[in-house]
């Protein structure tokens, strides 16, 4: 007899239940509690009991299939380790079924045994007919390798025989190893248990579950950025305040313009500022800059389309920002292909003096980072040349 391995979903038991529920096991053996006639009955015949299909598979496998006898996949070496989590986990916890479970002989006078219905109700029970004890699969393949007396290794190595402490609610040695919370070492190891059986297509599910909306939602709220930079950019305005926090009257250009366009749009409101997710507002500075960068860039490249083999002058000025920091920014002026004159505004850099060749340096940094060579300049002009 096969038994089907039990659905993942089943590994969540609720905490509240317990041992005693009214789960009723509709196989062959009919579980009560254990009573003293039960404890007349010798055991015999246990290893035969064990159900034959069952044995017959786990000879074919290379590996051990009984808990009592396979050995701790920390023991493994390395490179089996993963090999065998994938065989373990494909099989499903080792539950055999015997018409009698022996009884454990710690405690003659009220001996007890294993009960076959304990495995629908702790799917990831697993049974030794070798040891005779209780082990849980998820645990022996994702717990931890216990260090000194932290971690327990009942259900993994030891094994565990006190079926008396089963039947007893709340306390049951189950649910107690179960543990009350998501983050208990057992709930732990049943998730690496469950995203293990998932396998490869775990990370697509992942993110399948960035919904479509998701994605829309994000791409809206981006090209509110970009057009804002955008606008902000043409008309040559400013885009910081100089106060931006959330109680500021005046949070800015940048700010209160992305506050207009959502209040003329219920669905641009949706997905801007207060509405966004905290990681993902695209409204930070450096959002800006790097924005505002792509758009330069994109700028440059044109200029430089327009150019082509063309000779050109390169005009040339310095001047001080707001934060005293020199700014030298660079003009080209050239014939173009439709023989007119054009002057374009290229580049604007930051240079740490206005020394003669600390200038030098940043035009010819220029130059080169537009694929524009040196010797096609045909004159220069700077404002304050005596420097140069
Ligand atoms: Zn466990």
């Amino acid at each position: 007899m096969k038994r089907k391995t039990p659905p993942i979903s089943s590994f969540f038991k609720p905490v509240g239940s317990t041992c005693n529920s009214t789960a009723e096991d509709a196989n062959p053996p009919k579980e009560t509690e254990i009573t003293a006639v039960d404890a007349q009955t010798p055991d015999k015949n246990i290893e035969s009991s064990v159900v034959v299909s069952e044995q017959a598979r786990v000879g074919s496998t290379a590996y051990e299939r009984d808990p009592g006898k396979r050995p701790q996949i920390w023991d493994l070496p390395i490179d089996k380790q993963v090999e065998a989590r994938q065989f373990y986990v494909s099989e499903g916890p080792y539950q055999p079924y015997m018409r009698e479970y022996p009884y454990n002989t710690d405690e003659p006078k009220h001996r007890r045994r294993f009960q076959f219905s304990w495995f629908k109700q702790f799917p990831w029970l697993e049974y030794s007919p070798f040891s005779k004890r209780a082990y849980c699969l998820p645990c022996f393949l994702f717990s931890k390798k216990p260090v000194g007396k932290s971690g327990s290794d009942t259900f993994t190595v030891v094994g565990f025989d006190r079926w008396k402490k089963v039947n007893s609610g709340k306390d049951c040695a189950f649910l107690t190893h179960m543990g009350k919370d998501a983050s208990s070492a057992h709930n732990y190891s049943t998730r690496c248990f469950e995203n293990f059986k998932d396998g490869t297509t775990h990370i697509d599910k992942v993110i399948e579950k960035s919904s479509a909306k998701t994605i829309a939602d994000a791409r809206l709220r981006l090209k509110v950025t970009i057009d804002s930079i955008r606008w902000l950019t043409f008309q040559a305005c400013a885009f910081r305040g100089h106060d931006e926090s959330s109680g500021s009257i005046n949070q800015g250009n940048f700010l209160e313009l992305v506050k207009l366009l959502a209040s003329y749009n219920k669905e641009v409101n949706g997905v801007v500022l207060d509405n966004a997710p905290g990681n993902a507002k695209y409204i930070a500075h450096s959002v800006q800059q790097e924005i505002l960068d792509l758009l330069s860039r994109k700028v440059q490249k044109i200029i430089r389309e327009e150019i082509g083999n063309s000779k050109f002058c390169i005009m040339v000025d310095e001047a001080r920002d707001e934060s005293k920091k020199e700014q030298m920014a660079l003009v080209l002026r050239f014939v173009n292909n439709e023989g007119i004159i054009m002057e374009r505004f290229l580049d604007v850099v930051h240079v740490s003096d206005t020394a003669a060749l600390t200038l030098k340096q940043s035009i010819y940094a220029i130059l080169a980072d537009n694929n524009l060579s040196v010797q096609d300049i045909r004159g220069q002009g700077y404002d304050g040349a005596s420097n140069m």
